[in-house]
């Protein structure tokens, strides 16, 4: 069985080319377009990791962080913010928030999902075993 990512992603270019990456290596992909239903989501999915842009409508990914972190069930599930604010600061504000890291856009397609494998290394193991 694949492992499931959960991407929370308001832009509809972002989320298309974000899923494409993902699929293409093997992923199963599930999309929220904003900071509320991708709280509703997280819960009945189970992700393995959870990808998750800061500016988004509802709340930013700063609050939806910190929701996921308070729940048992999203604890301990690696968060890597996937964001075009480089100002400085805002990788520290990610960290504070509870994200494990922090992926800058435009992202690189060719080095993307390895980006992502590099928050969570039993992904990759599991993709090379199956
Ligand atoms: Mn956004």
């Amino acid at each position: 069985m694949s492992d499931t990512i959960l991407l929370i992603e308001d832009n509809e270019q972002n989320r298309y080319l974000a899923t494409f990456l993902l699929e293409q290596r093997g992923y199963r992909v599930t999309a929220a377009s904003d900071g509320r239903s991708g709280l509703e989501l997280a819960p009945v999915l189970q992700p393995t990791i959870i990808l998750l842009d800061i500016q988004l409508t509802t709340m930013d990914g700063y609050e939806v962080a910190r929701t996921l972190r308070r729940r048992a069930s999203t604890a301990t599930t690696p968060i890597v913010a996937v964001t075009s604010y480089a100002m400085v600061g805002d990788r520290e504000r990610c960290l504070e928030a509870g994200c494990n890291g922090y992926i800058e856009k435009p992202v690189d397609p060719v080095t993307f999902v390895d980006q992502i494998e590099a928050f969570h290394p039993r992904l990759a193991d599991t993709q090379a075993g199956s």
